[in-house]
């Protein structure tokens, strides 16, 4: 919601606002905070900054140059719904205070720049962006380390099954099996009353929502439809909504994830990413081509197939994504497009009026930080349009059950998070013009994923003692 920095001091005013909250998010995708009393908020924290130690930030500085700034975005400013002394809160870019530019490591910082390399090009001038984030709200989930330290339990139990709030511990009769969530009316979706929570406070916060229902794992997962907006805003949005779910399910007892695959043989949670690029008003994305897309929409449907796996390291950012990236699960696998078949990497969904004319990238999962994923997917559809990059024959087929020579020609998704890194660093140009993401983020991103993928690795995993144990 647009608004002034007058408006902003005058909303802490009317609420009687204790408290005003910087926000801002770090690599992985993770909202940070910092809290002022509302006594030391005015006109100057929007026009200095609020200054912060960056250096215990992951992937971020050194302690040698850590002193950044927080510069609030007045268009973000809302009542935080659940803090209990009134607190006013606002998402904040990142800033160098040598130059007082964007730091180049901070997604929101990055995003704008990739809205601004838009407009520079002048391919176009606004890029939309919808995405879809699903979740699972479970009982609790408990890690256990054993003593030697490398036995991890993940014990999300019978707890989790056990998705009624009011009968805990007794009446299963009413309960979603494995894929079983899409989507029966209540009592089997027992969420129905929190999710409808979650929607109104995002309202609340002048997110408009769409639709909320249960999605198709059986074991709690979700979903709350929220309108497409702009790159930056709809990242923020994304933020704000992962906050609210985690928040009211809290409220709840419960706990949600944003992680990709948390249960074995179910459906995953997937971040599909509706996008269309304008100009001067018009959708760019609509023409009489294949499914009603233009030209520039295929194009940039090629720029997304061409560098789908150096985008996988920042789309599907975790170990745990490529475990969601298999077939049986409506996630995509193969890097193909088509008009509403949900096996291909990018659906072309079905919508009458050209102004809703867009193409869904359904390989992206919520764990991916919305601002890098978004600027990322926006690079690489450019590259496709400036390089007309045409994506082949659409497919039409169950990409799931192809014959073996058929499915040999098409190429799939990343493997794993390292397959995805190795991509990233050899495919990172597309990336870098107009000084969107640095070479010296995309080390330091590198870096940080790696001492993910080997803290893996060098753990013995729960899976290992069935197989091995008793051999
Ligand atoms: N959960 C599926 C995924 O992982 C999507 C299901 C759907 O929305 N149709 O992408
Ligand atoms: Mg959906
Ligand atoms: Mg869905
Ligand atoms: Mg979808």
């Amino acid at each position: 919601m647009a608004m002034t920095v007058a408006e902003v001091l005058k909303m802490a005013k009317d609420n009687e606002v204790k408290f005003v909250d910087f926000r801002f998010t770090d690599t992985r995708g993770k909202e940070q905070h910092v809290t002022v009393p509302v006594s030391q908020f005015d006109i100057d924290k929007f026009e200095s900054g609020h200054a912060f130690d960056g250096s215990s930030i992951a992937g971020w500085k050194g302690i040698e140059s850590s002193d950044m700034l927080l510069m609030p975005d007045p268009n973000t400013a809302n009542i935080d719904p659940f803090m209990e002394e009134t607190t006013l809160f606002m998402q904040c870019d990142v800033i160098e205070p040598s130059d007082g530019k964007g730091y180049d490591r901070d997604p929101r910082s990055i995003a704008k720049r990739a809205e601004a390399y838009l407009k520079s090009t002048g391919l176009g001038d606004t890029a939309y962006f919808g995405p879809e984030p699903e979740f699972f709200i479970f009982d609790g989930v408990r890690w256990k380390i054993d003593m030697s330290g490398c036995f991890v339990k993940i014990d999300s139990g019978e707890a989790s099954w056990s998705t009624d709030a009011k009968i805990e511990g007794g009446n299963t009769g009413h309960r979603p099996t494995v894929k079983g969530g899409y989507f029966p009316v209540p009592p089997v979706d027992s969420f129905q009353d929190m999710r409808s929570e979650m929607c109104l406070i995002l309202e609340s916060l002048g997110i408009p929502v769409e639709v909320h229902h249960h999605e198709v794992a059986g074991a709690g997962q979700n979903e709350i439809g929220t309108k497409f907006s702009t790159l930056v805003e709809r990242a923020d949005w994304t933020q704000n909504l992962k906050y609210v779910v985690w928040n009211v399910a809290h409220t709840y007892g419960k706990t949600a994830t944003f992680m990709p695959k948390p249960i074995v043989g179910d459906n995953g949670s997937g971040m599909h990413v509706h996008q269309s690029v304008w100009k001067d008003g018009k959708n760019l994305f609509a023409g009489d081509g294949y499914a009603g897309l233009s030209e520039f929409a295929l194009y940039y449907i090629g720029g997304i197939i061409k560098h789908a796996r150096a985008l996988n390291a920042i789309t599907n950012p975790g170990t745990n994504s490529y475990k969601r990236l298999v077939p049986g699960y409506e996630a995509p696998v193969k890097l193909a497009y088509s008009a509403r078949n949900r096996s291909a990497s990018i659906r072309i969904p079905y919508v009458a009026n050209p102004k809703g004319r867009r193409v869904e990238a359904r390989f992206p999962d919520p764990l991916a930080n919305p601002y890098l994923c978004f600027a990322a997917l926006l690079m690489a559809g450019l590259d496709g349009v400036q390089n007309k990059i045409h994506p082949g024959e659409a497919a039409s087929k169950d990409l799931y059950h192809l014959p073996p020579e058929e499915d040999a020609l098409i190429p799939t998704v990343c493997e794993s998070l390292e397959q995805a890194l190795g991509y990233l660093d050899k495919d990172r140009e597309f990336l870098t013009r107009g000084g969107v993401f640095s070479d010296t983020m995309i080390d330091a991103y590198i870096e940080l994923k790696k001492k993910e993928v080997e803290r893996l690795n060098m753990t013995t995993h729960p899976v290992e003692f069935d197989m091995y144990y008793s051999l």
